[in-house]
């Protein structure tokens, strides 16, 4: 990471679950771009993906982590003097959310959540950019647009529209001065992403050759978002002109797993070995975005279409395999231009 003063000064940010896969890559570009990063995760120096995940990070000045749970943390005094603050940390996985962990997702997507709109308040925050998501609309029939009925079909949906509708409640009453912005992230894939989400355990399948799961009859559709154009957008989120509101993020393009499976052997040049499973509770049959308000409000348009975002989080894989501790730098800080 560059460590060089910028010549303009930019504002101060925080960003809440910064060594986390997204969180990362979007703290890698506010700090390209000249920001001061307050970072805050419960995953700290002792956690091998958050120390991978920050490595670049760690080497610049402007950043300082907070290793702290949002839950019990001072946030008033670490937000201090922040502009913007993005709030990433959250607890993701559809099928895990049923049952007995319904509760972690509601302390840690819900109650953390108004813990952090407390703590803007409480400082002055001007922005807060909440990392909400698709998984919000539910069953959906055609492409969703912000305005369309949610029902989300999962516990971890549930808290997610009731976190950003939460941000959105503060964020409009009266005298207020804080803003808020939700961004209904469609799912999201590259380098860094989370052990177990489908496209990284489908690449590593076909790069070990050992099965992974392929959950229905593989009809499933999604609109799969590359992390670059997702950073792009949050940053673009952060602009005073975007009004308070919810803002779809998505890849641009909507396609089944059949059709991901064909496209990680066409980039990996091996079959992905499956191992068939039964439909997952809470997993929707489809998602696809409108991003007519994305490009309005944020001048967003996905770059990088699957084909070429495979290929890059393939890469990044396969480094990553033959050295689990470190990324090649010069592919992390293109990832994020
Ligand atoms: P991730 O698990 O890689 O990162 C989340 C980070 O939050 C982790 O590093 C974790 O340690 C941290 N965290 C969790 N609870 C915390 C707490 N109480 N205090 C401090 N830190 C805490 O997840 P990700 O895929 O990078 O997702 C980031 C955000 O985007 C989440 O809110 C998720 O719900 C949302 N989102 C992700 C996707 C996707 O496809 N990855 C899609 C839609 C929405």
């Amino acid at each position: 990471m560059n460590n060089d003063a910028h010549p303009q000064s930019l504002p101060h940010v925080a960003v809440t679950g910064a060594a986390g896969f997204i969180g990362s890559t979007l703290v890698d570009a506010l700090l390209r771009a000249g920001h001061e990063v307050t970072a805050i995760d419960v995953r700290g120096t002792t956690d091998r993906l958050a120390v991978r995940n920050l490595k670049a990070a760690s080497a610049c000045d402007r950043f300082r982590l907070h290793n702290v749970d949002l839950g019990h943390a001072d946030l008033a005094a670490i937000f201090n003097g922040a502009d913007t603050v993005y709030h990433l940390a959250g607890l993701g996985g559809v099928r895990g959310s049923w049952g007995a962990h319904f509760v972690d997702y509601v302390t840690t997507n819900l109650t953390a959540t108004h813990r952090v709109i407390d703590a803007c308040e409480q400082t002055g925050v001007r922005r807060l950019i909440y990392a909400s998501s698709s998984s919000v609309y539910g069953s959906i029939t055609r492409s969703s647009r912000e305005d369309d009925a949610t029902r989300p079909i999962s516990p971890y949906g549930v808290t997610k529209l009731a976190a950003e509708q939460l941000c959105l409640a503060h964020a409009t009453r009266s005298g207020t001065s804080l803003s808020a912005v939700a961004l209904r992230y469609f799912t999201v894939y590259g380098p860094r992403q989370r052990p177990g989400m489908a496209i990284d355990q489908m690449l590593l399948a076909a790069l070990t050759r050992t099965p992974a799961p392929l959950f229905g009859d593989g009809e499933q559709r999604r609109e799969f978002t590359y992390v670059d154009d997702v950073v792009r957008a949050t940053i673009a989120a952060a602009d005073p002109a975007v009004p308070s509101t919810v803002i779809n993020v998505g890849g641009g393009k909507s396609v089944t797993m059949l059709d991901v499976l064909h496209l990680i052997a066409t980039v990996t040049g091996s079959e992905v070995p499956i191992r068939h499973e039964p439909d997952q509770a809470g997993d929707v049959l489809s998602t696809s975005a409108d991003l007519t308000l994305a490009e309005q409000l944020l001048g967003y348009r996905p770059r990088v279409g699957l084909l070429e975002g495979l290929s890059r989080h393939a890469q990044w894989l396969t480094a990553t395999l033959n050295n689990p501790t470190t990324e090649t730098p010069a592919e992390t800080l293109e990832t994020t231009r």
